[in-house]
């Protein structure tokens, strides 16, 4: 298949050298990062894209996506689609979605979770929101890239179900790193409090497979000092994205919201900024109630 990949970065650049070690004729543009092996370069986003059956981007935001579909979108081929990685907010993913269609387009909104191990493994889970028959025409492209890919409904469906379930982990998370520091206080063992939460009923991710204390359970970032990993400032970006969808359609998300808060206070105030987003477990341990 002929593939025209925009935004060549951390992500987008290993899964475009998966799709081109498949044996796909991959061009690609990055004003910035270079074209990995086997993807040829593009002068721009409308070189990148001109004759291509499949447009796949990995931008870092909204903004950017919709300034970058402008200049796509018009020299698309006809019935090519249009498949955005990237996580943006939920309008912007649906305003893409329309511009495209109204251009004989398809149009996919395809937010990943895996990180760059996963885009380098080609082991990410897609969430894709669109029509069927684009979803049928990418879907052997998420199988080279990707595990699992779920269509979750129409436009804005797959950035919906990301920033739901990133959500759930940016408040477990806290709320598991909070509870190892009680319990640190309390003189409980890390490994004995590891060893009853992981098998009752305050298990979940962050604590069976993520776990935020050094030296407990799998090995993860937390045994790596903390570097990420998922960053903080990641998980601060989709929980705004979160409250920004739950605003635009009258959610109540308490949680959701104060969890923003926490990362957006450890991120641009606590010197979060780089780490992984496990690092509210020292955070917390420094801290005290009324601090
Ligand atoms: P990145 O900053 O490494 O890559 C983004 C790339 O887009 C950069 O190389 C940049 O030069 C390029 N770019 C910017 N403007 C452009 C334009 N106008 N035209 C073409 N290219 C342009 O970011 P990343 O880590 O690869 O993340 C990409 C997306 O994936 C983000 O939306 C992020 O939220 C999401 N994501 C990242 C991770 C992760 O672990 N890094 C995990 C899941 C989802």
């Amino acid at each position: 298949m002929r593939i025209g990949f925009i935004g060549l970065g951390n992500m987008g650049g290993p899964m475009a050298a998966n799709l081109a070690g498949a044996g796909h004729e991959v061009r690609g543009f990055d004003p910035s990062a270079e074209p990995p092996e086997g993807v040829a370069r593009a002068a721009s986003a409308e070189e990148a894209v001109e004759g291509a059956e499949v447009v796949l981007t990995m931008l870092p935001n909204g903004e950017i996506l919709r300034s970058v579909a402008l200049q796509a979108i018009p020299a698309m081929a006809e019935g090519a689609v249009l498949c955005d990685c990237s996580t943006v907010d939920v309008e912007s993913a649906r305003a893409v979605a329309s511009q495209a269609e109204a251009a004989g387009l398809g149009a996919l909104d395809a937010p990943v979770s895996g990180g760059v191990g996963g885009a380098a493994a080609g082991t990410l889970t897609f969430m894709v929101g669109g029509g069927d028959a684009a979803f049928e025409k990418v879907r052997p492209l998420f199988e080279i890239m990707g595990q699992k890919a779920v269509h979750c409904g129409e436009a804005g469906a797959g950035q919906s179900a990301k920033i739901c379930n990133n959500m759930i982990l940016g408040a477990t998370m806290i709320a598991t790193c909070e509870a190892f520091a009680l319990a640190d206080k309390l003189g409980l063992d890390r490994q004995k409090m590891f060893d009853v939460v992981s098998t009752s009923s305050g298990s979940s991710w962050s604590m069976n497979t993520y776990c935020p204390a050094p030296g407990v359970g799998p090995r993860s970032p937390a045994d790596n000092d903390y570097r990420p990993g998922f960053a903080a400032d990641l998980m601060l970006k989709d929980l705004r994205l979160s409250q920004q969808a739950a605003e635009a359609v009258d959610a109540d998300t308490p949680m959701g919201e104060l969890a923003m808060r926490l990362y957006a206070a450890f991120v641009e105030q606590e010197g979060g900024r780089g780490r992984d987003f496990s690092a509210m477990l020292p955070r917390f341990s420094a801290r005290r109630r009324d601090s």
